[in-house]
């Protein structure tokens, strides 16, 4: 396998994403045109080559897409479109879905095509001469309109398998008809990297025309498939970010750039393009409304923590000594996790990278891993949650002077219905009233929410905005919640997490109780204590106003 590495011309690798088509078809994924044109423009800061926007003879979604994609001026990517081969029996100029690709208004378009012997027979239900036939006219009256055509051979490896002299017949209609790269489609992802290579080889010695691969994730080798491809001399490789796709994912793009970059040496991608790969596999799943995987290699949050105590003493002495790259060459970092498994190794490590001056061997320190293993049993997790592990930090020294305490809440919910000639004026609200010590003084407001955490927000923000004005810059920019089965003895409990923002800085804090009103009351009182704390605020003048 080097050999063939040594042998590769290594500029030529051109990414292809299709998170906007084939990513899109994965369960629970639905992206609005809106979305579809911000990731089209990430992907081009990325530097994509090539963004299939979608398949614009299958949806009007597609179609609005791609007339709106007009004004995207993308610098680095070219738009493409998908479609399939014109019908059977029909003719090329009269096929909506070659119309419909020919009027997209992009310079290329991938067709894809039948190359396997029973998906012709039994699911296209034609004949192996007029699937030869469609592949043939829709790739010439594409061409004749002088768009650039890549053609997915589909189900390419399965049909090579079963029948290679069709497969590679197949192949060889499409590049006589003009086609500029045969894709290689390992379509239902069961493939083995040395199959992918046997394939490729055979094909080159059929054809000098560009060859691509697009591998699915069924077996879990679409990445090493895809490398594998490119070890044996293809230059196209389609991919998706996270891997989205139908069933297990498409090639996750996330994983195969900087395989190709940082380990291959191909430059598919600048060093700060790929220096944006993190943020761009955070903001597609954003846009995708799903969970990051935080195990994902390379761009997982997980991808580069540290948590068990061996590992967290050797990073200390020798940074790379637990991780395979530079972490921030793929815009991700080095975490180091606190948890119950924490020795005081990591509790070091981790004040000392907030910048928390601790005494190393104190006995604040034992008394503070002591505390952080009894708040995890009680179902807290700081891994999400920096902002509330320092003030933790903070409180463990025995100066600490918090710049607010609490003292107690009451939160109401009450259904009402308005007085009105209109239906459904039911409307649901929330009060809250909470009591917080300042400078020795205990304050004491109310407020009313859409819902009780935001009463709660409101009512701790009355209280102490009189102190300290400048609080008002803080917003809440999430509000997570999950219930937590693991928890043992203390029924179920739930954590709360809140993101939040002063419009330049953004933290995260964490609240836990069985109840979800607590949980999140403890949260909120972190996230304001946190950026007072960092603020360094004091409190000013008291000029206290009645409820
Ligand atoms: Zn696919």
């Amino acid at each position: 396998m080097p050999g063939r590495w040594e042998a590769k011309k290594l500029s030529q690798v051109q990414l292809y994403d299709t998170t906007l088509r084939d990513g899109a078809q994965g369960e629970g994924i639905s992206f609005s045109v809106v979305d579809k044109l911000h990731i089209a423009r990430k992907l081009d800061e990325l530097g994509i080559r090539f963004i299939e926007g979608g398949w614009p003879g299958s949806n009007p979604k597609d179609i609005e897409f791609f007339d709106k994609a007009q004004n995207l001026a993308l610098t680095n990517s070219v738009l493409v479109a998908f479609g399939s081969t014109r019908h059977p029996k029909g003719k090329a100029e009269t096929d909506a879905n070659l119309l419909a690709l020919a009027d997209a208004g992009v310079k290329a378009v991938t067709v894809v095509g039948k190359s396997s012997v029973l998906q012709v027979t039994q699911v296209l239900e034609t004949t192996l001469d007029e699937n030869l036939s469609m592949i043939a006219d829709s790739i010439e009256y594409l061409k004749a309109k002088g768009l650039t055509v890549f053609f997915d051979a589909e189900h390419f490896f399965d049909g090579f398998k079963a029948d290679s002299g069709y497969a590679l017949r197949v192949l060889m209609v499409a590049a006589e008809a003009g086609a500029d790269c045969l894709v290689l489609c390992d379509t239902n992802g069961g493939s083995l990297p040395d199959q992918i290579v046997a394939a490729i080889d055979a094909v080159k010695e059929q054809t000098s025309v560009p060859l691509g691969i697009h591998a699915h994730n069924d077996g879990e080798l679409a990445a090493a498939n895809s490398l594998a491809a490119v070890s044996a001399g293809v230059s196209q490789v389609q991919g998706t970010i996270n891997g989205y796709g139908e069933r297990c994912g498409n090639a996750n793009l996330c994983s195969i750039i900087p395989a190709l970059k940082l380990k291959i040496g191909i430059d598919c991608v600048t060093d700060e393009q790929l220096a944006r790969l993190t943020e761009v596999s955070r903001y597609v799943s954003e846009m995708a409304n799903l969970v990051p995987d935080v195990f994902l290699p390379y761009v997982g949050s997980s991808a580069f923590a540290h948590k068990g105590g061996i590992h967290v003493s050797a990073i200390t002495k020798w940074t790379d000594s637990y991780q395979h790259i530079d972490p921030a060459r793929v815009g991700n970092q080095q975490r180091v996790v606190v948890s119950e498994l924490s020795g005081r190794k990591n509790i070091i490590y981790k004040a000392k990278e907030m910048g928390v001056d601790l005494p190393l061997h104190g006995k604040e320190v034992q008394k503070l891993l002591e505390q952080v293993k009894w708040l995890e049993s009680r179902g807290y997790q700081y891994e999400g949650a920096e902002a509330s592990f320092e003030l933790l930090v903070h409180r463990a020294k025995p100066d600490y002077q918090p710049p607010f305490e609490l003292v107690d809440f009451m939160v109401v919910v009450e259904k009402r219905r308005r007085p009105s000639a209109q239906k459904s004026l039911e409307e649901m609200l929330s009060e809250a009233v909470v009591k917080v010590r300042v400078s020795g003084e205990v304050m004491h407001t109310a407020a009313e929410g859409n819902g009780p955490v935001s009463a709660l927000d409101q009512a701790l923000r009355k209280a102490l905005l009189q102190f300290y004005p400048s609080l008002a810059q803080v917003k809440l920019v999430d509000y997570k919640v999950r219930i937590l089965e693991e928890s043992v003895g203390t029924g179920s409990s739930v954590r709360v997490l809140i993101e939040s923002s002063d419009g330049v800085n953004e933290w995260r804090t964490v609240g836990s109780s069985t109840n979800i009103i607590e949980a999140s009351w403890l949260a909120l009182a972190d996230s304001l204590e946190y950026w007072l704390l960092k603020k360094k605020a004091s409190p000013g003048s008291t000029k206290v106003d009645s409820l």
